[in-house]
């Protein structure tokens, strides 16, 4: 294509709501444009063609697993969100509107619903499963803080599959098939990643994985072994049991007065007993559905920290959220003195495994000024969870080594389901023995235009973007220098049509620009490679520059067509 007859917008001003290296640059490149600043954004002619590329890859990778792409209605009935009960429950972030007729609809921010939907109207029998059928499609979630552009828009472009099974069996075989293509697309796409344990949300166990592209810009927060393959999200990460060296505080159960101790490091220094033996309790209050809330303590060691997103699933709660010294003082409850021994009524408590068959514990009395002393809970009956945040330097549960924090950006995300939407939607067929049962499902997401700020974010430099081989929007770039010698000009067009004769996408920037502005383009905008026709042609020379690194290599014009298929391929 020639530059000259693009839309390419390109700035030199940064959007000042902009932080992140891909915002930035995929405006200033003008790959988008911001739409009234709130998370929408409209794809540019070179935009627009690499979200085109990078869902490509993702297509032909699902097609070649023997998935199936299907187009979804964007606007869903709100009828089958209440059938499934999310209609109610999904929050804020559902935007929810009525057509003339007061008919209740929803943009979709994810589709289980209208898939479910779609399948059980035909499929009947076991004979017509497993299927898996996806769509790369629009999503809309009104996010409380759309931000750093593409990474977290408010409409934005996900490959959403859902797979339906005869058996648990078998939906389990499709979600490793699911991992290992995956892995090959963002593999192709150039991506450095890392597939960790999810948050599988209340439902738990290790039926979910979400697949990271490492950026130190990411938002969530990864924990990952370097011996060995393990890794998870800090929700749902988990360690080699921890042990103590210092000796447990021998006492016999008693109420002892502790002026001045709210916290685990004056406790600790009034008793000089390791934090590992004092129990840290931290309050909550949950909230419900139907406006519901609980106040909860969340019991653990004093060595650990509170993992909410495990607390919060301990609970089965829509959130949790902090509490005040006022309202604690309403329920009976005093900071810096609670603990999970005795408890005022009306307060739930929730126990860290780790204190589980625990003794020699000290605790808060629930009173001013008050500790318990040798405190146990063996063959305590209560409600038990993993609710620890995993700390860097903690031992894998695999192999044992230490392990380390990272950042990482949350691209896909995969998910064993179970019966979950299947059973509320009537999803039903009949088993070989002519038994009625639900459909067993998968579900498997990709953040495709958050993909694109992903590739930034790992292939940038101070100049600009660049793009990895299969996401670039040209193979390659030719810059003519002065577009008034016509010696330039005439190579210039060869190389274009010679080029494009064997199959390569190339950018001819053909503008009546001065050669600086042309050069800064290139490097803003991120072609892998270029081919630049200047003075030297004199001599016979042109340049061939790898974008990476902006290295640069003269070549004779004579060859350069040559030259730049066997570098290209
Ligand atoms: P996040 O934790 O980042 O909000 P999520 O877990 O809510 O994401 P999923 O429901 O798992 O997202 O959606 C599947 C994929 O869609 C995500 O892995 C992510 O790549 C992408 N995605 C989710 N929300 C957004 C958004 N607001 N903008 C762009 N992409 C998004
Ligand atoms: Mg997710």
């Amino acid at each position: 294509m020639r530059f000259s007859r693009l839309l390419i917008p390109t700035t030199k001003e940064t959007p000042n709501d902009a932080t992140l290296a891909s915002h930035i640059y995929l405006i200033r490149g003008g790959f988008i444009q911001s739409v009234g600043g709130s998370g929408l954004y409209n794809f540019l002619p070179l935009g627009k063609k690499v979200l085109d590329k990078v869902r490509a890859v993702v297509k032909d990778e699902l097609d070649q697993a023997g998935c199936q792409e299907v187009s979804l209605s964007f606007v869903t009935p709100a009828s089958l969100w209440q059938e499934s009960g999310r209609f109610e429950k999904y929050g804020k972030e559902l935007l929810r509107f009525k057509d003339r007729k007061n008919n209740d609809f929803i943009l979709g921010p994810t589709h289980e619903e209208m898939m479910v939907n779609l399948v059980r109207q035909s499929v009947k029998s076991y004979k017509q499963l497993p299927l898996n059928l996806y769509q790369i499609n629009l999503k809309f979630r009104d996010e409380i803080r759309p931000r750093f552009g593409l990474m977290r828009g408010r409409e934005f472009l996900m490959k959403d599959g859902y797979s339906f099974h005869a058996s648990q069996e078998d939906m389990q075989r499709e979600f490793a098939l699911m991992e290992e293509t995956y892995k090959k697309i963002f593999t192709r796409l150039g991506l450095e990643f890392r597939v960790v344990e999810a948050d599988s949300g209340a439902i738990g166990g290790s039926g979910s994985k979400e697949f990271m592209v490492l950026a130190d810009s990411g938002e969530d927060t990864i924990v990952v072994c370097d011996s060995c393959e393990y890794g998870a999200n800090i929700e749902a990460a988990v360690r080699k049991e921890k042990a103590c060296e210092s000796e447990a505080p021998e006492a016999v159960f008693a109420k002892f007065h502790t002026p001045a101790t709210e916290t685990i490091e004056e406790l600790s220094k009034f008793f000089h007993v390791d934090p590992y033996y004092l129990v840290k309790t931290v309050a909550k209050k949950a909230l419900f559905d139907e406006g519901e809330t609980k106040v909860i303590l969340f019991a653990l060691r004093g060595s650990d920290e509170l993992q909410e997103v495990k607390a919060c699933n301990a609970v089965n709660a829509n959130d949790l959220v902090d509490i005040s010294e006022e309202e604690l003082a309403e329920v009976g409850l005093v900071a810096g003195y609670m603990g999970p021994t005795v408890v005022p009524e009306g307060v739930s408590i929730v126990l860290d495994n780790t204190l589980k068959e625990a003794s020699s514990m000290i605790c808060g009395a629930n009173e001013k000024d008050y500790h318990l002393i040798g405190n146990s809970f063996i063959g305590v009956e209560a409600d038990y969870h993993d609710l620890v945040a995993v700390q860097e330097g903690d031992l894998c549960p695999c192999c044992g080594e230490p392990m380390r924090y990272t950042k990482g950006i949350e691209a896909g995300h995969i998910f064993q389901l179970g019966t979950q939407y299947s059973e509320p939607l009537g999803a039903n067929f009949l088993d070989e023995n002519g038994k009625s049962q639900p459909m067993v499902m998968g579900t498997y997401g990709i953040g495709v235009s958050r993909l694109l700020a992903a590739i930034i974010e790992q292939n940038h430099d101070d100049k600009g973007c660049i793009w990895t081989k299969e996401s670039a929007p040209f193979d390659l770039q030719v810059i003519i220098s002065n577009i008034k010698d016509d010696e330039q000009v005439a190579l210039g067009e060869k190389l274009y049509e010679g080029l494009k004769a064997k199959g390569l996408d190339v950018l001819l920037d053909d503008r009546k620009e001065r050669f600086g502005p042309k050069i800064k383009d290139y490097e803003l905008l991120g072609v892998p490679q270029a081919v630049i026709i200047g003075k030297k042609l004199q001599d016979g020379l042109v340049e061939f520059v790898s974008r990476e690194g902006l290295v640069k290599e003269e070549v004779s014009a004579d060859t350069i067509l040559d030259v730049v298929m066997q570098k290209v391929n």
